[in-house]
């Protein structure tokens, strides 16, 4: 994985830029474009390019969202954690380069009818664990963790993605905000009232029960319906029992009962020695943070292990598509006054993020300054 990244070539200005990749095709669809495969034309390594349609960002009202991902993911270095190589932004995209994870993610695997067996699951749950307890370190909330957000690398080891709507938690200010995906959401963040403090890391601990149930089961713990408005579905989250059939690991539906726990206080209590949970006594700790665990499910390499529809998207359906930027771009009457409201910053630094070979993010700087969104 990321270890064995080279350190990049850059332009004379010192900056890598979309010129520097060749595009390969699409794996992922994004809520404001797309991820594809890219290879870097020097090295010839490959990462995950996700690009995000400024006009999209803008009209959504997402710029500050974006710019609090890029800025999280600068800080992060995990092995579970799917990590930043380089971003930038040209008139039309912001682009972030990472780890590429050919796996799929586990969203494509469950609706490819594929049943984890308990030996993935445990070893899925455990580096998950890991990575939530990485980010609490640094008072980072993910705020939506889901199979989707899980993907697996050509190994077969799990990865955490998408720090869209994750929230850094400073001087104790805690978030109130409706944030990441509906069936995944703690009760304390969607059935808080106008006397709520607010809410804490324990809504990702939630997020991973309702995983680990339907990672094991092929389908959630909760039946919503959409159109259940908040305080419905909180009730209904923290009072339907949850049906186990008989065959359900018993240690399993212990650990889902506790992060499925509907008093986020509770629910903290049983995660500070989730280490020691009866689920996970046949793992070594220490072997799983090194990758040395053997996962069971090694995805075939020899297949792309996502939606094929969203390649033929990309060519034929996609208004802006990435292959054709550069046609488009010098079409261009003047590149630079094309770019009105995605400003980047005056200081030169700040434009683009660079990890460093040793792994070690020595650059943190801001990617843009974000006006009028
Ligand atoms: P969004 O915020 O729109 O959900 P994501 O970052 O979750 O965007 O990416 C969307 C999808 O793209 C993911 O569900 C996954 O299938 C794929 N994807 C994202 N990042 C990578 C990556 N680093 N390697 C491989 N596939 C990825
Ligand atoms: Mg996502």
């Amino acid at each position: 994985m990321g270890a064995k990244k080279s350190k990049c070539s850059e332009d004379s200005s010192g900056e890598v830029n979309f010129d520097h990749f060749q595009v390969l095709r699409a794996i992922g669809g994004g809520s404001f474009g797309k991820v594809c495969i890219v290879k870097k034309k020097d090295t010839k390594e490959m990462y995950a390019m996700k690009y995000m349609s400024k006009t999209n960002i803008i009209a959504k009202k997402a710029g500050n969202d974006v710019l609090r991902e890029l800025k999280i993911l600068t800080t992060l270095d995990h092995p579970f954690l799917v990590r930043l190589w380089f971003s930038f932004q040209d008139e039309e995209d912001l682009f972030l380069v990472m780890d590429l994870l050919l796996g799929g993610d586990l969203r494509f695997h469950l609706g490819q009818q594929k049943r984890f067996s308990l030996e993935s699951v445990r070893l899925y749950m455990a580096e998950m664990v890991l990575a939530l307890h990485y980010l609490k370190d640094r008072n980072i909330m993910h705020r939506d963790v889901k199979p989707s957000n899980m993907l697996l690398d050509d190994g077969g080891h799990c990865h955490l993605t998408d720090f869209s709507v994750a929230f850094v938690v400073q001087s104790k200010r805690l978030p109130k905000s409706i944030a990441g995906t509906r069936p995944y959401m703690a009760p304390e963040m969607v059935g808080q009232d106008e006397h709520s403090k607010g809410y804490c890391y324990a809504v990702d601990w939630w997020s991973l029960g309702v995983c680990l149930f339907e990672l094991l089961r092929g389908k959630r713990p909760f039946c919503l319906l959409s159109t259940m408005d908040d305080t419905e579905m909180a009730a209904t989250i923290t009072t339907s029992p949850i049906k186990f059939p008989t065959e359900f690991d018993l240690d399993a539906k212990d650990l889902v009962l506790k992060l499925l726990e509907s008093d986020p206080t509770l629910r903290r209590e049983h995660v500070k020695d989730i280490h020691s949970h009866s689920f996970f006594k046949s793992l070594d700790w220490n072997q799983v943070e090194q990758l040395k665990v053997q996962p069971s499910f090694v995805p075939c390499r020899n297949e792309v292990h996502c939606d094929p529809y969203l390649e033929f998207e990309e060519l034929l359906v996609e208004s802006k598509p990435l292959h054709k930027k550069k046609q488009r771009l010098k079409k261009m009457p003047s590149r630079s006054s094309s770019v009105t409201k995605l400003e980047p910053a005056p200081n030169p630094d700040c434009r683009v993020f660079r990890r460093s070979a040793s792994h070690q993010p020595k650059v943190m700087y801001l990617f843009m300054l974000i006006h009028g969104c």
